[in-house]
């Protein structure tokens, strides 16, 4: 299986990557934020324990989301590999995917770290809110998701790098430049 971890900060480019990579791997996409999202839509349970959590920019604790997406991993036995994006956003995250893997035979290939100063990000997310209709991209909690990224999410990369399956790309450029840069790291994967 080939398993991937598309990392970045919000407004990285994990989404519009994901795309073109599931495509050209055959990879079933598994982004937690969507997962949510259809959660709080479809007001399940679930969706109503997170959605003022999200809405306010702050992480979802981590057994809600571990079991949520081990749940969507059971529901594809068949798929080639997986690309999990948005997801682990905690160093018990990475953890608990390495577990969980290994008890269904397979691990992570590799990291792909998207490498966006903070200024791009809060430009992009800025320019992203005038469509998405996002609660959490208003600037106040735009601010709120950026710290939690470099509060907790960051100390995932030194997590991969002592296993050597990190690959860090530049994330600023043209999206199909970015998209090469990307493939061939996983090919080397
Ligand atoms: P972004 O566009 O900021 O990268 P996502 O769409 O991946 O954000 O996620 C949106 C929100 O969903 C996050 O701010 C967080 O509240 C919640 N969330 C998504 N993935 C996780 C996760 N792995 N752990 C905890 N919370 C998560």
């Amino acid at each position: 299986m080939l398993n991937l971890v598309l990392f970045g900060p919000p407004g990285a480019g994990k989404g519009t990557q994901s795309e073109k990579l599931i495509e050209k791997y055959n990879l079933v996409h598994i982004s937690t934020g969507d997962l949510f999202r259809a959660h709080i839509k479809n007001q399940t349970e679930l969706g109503k324990q997170v959605s003022s959590l999200i809405a306010d920019g702050q992480l979802v604790p981590d057994s809600i989301t571990i079991a949520m997406l081990e749940k969507e991993i059971e529901k594809n036995p068949t798929a080639k590999g997986f690309i999990f994006d948005g997801f682990p956003r905690t160093v018990a995250q990475a953890e608990a995917l390495d577990k969980f893997l290994e008890s269904i035979g397979t691990s992570i290939s590799g990291v792909v770290a998207l490498d966006v100063d903070e200024a791009e990000l809060t430009k992009r997310i800025a320019e992203r809110k005038k469509i998405s209709n996002r609660a959490d991209d208003d600037a106040d909690k735009l601010q709120k998701r950026i710290a939690e990224y470099f509060n907790k999410t960051i100390h995932v990369l030194p997590y991969y790098e002592q296993q050597g399956k990190l690959a860090k790309v530049n994330g600023i450029g043209d999206i199909d430049t970015i998209f090469n840069n990307i493939s061939k790291e996983i090919d080397s994967f």
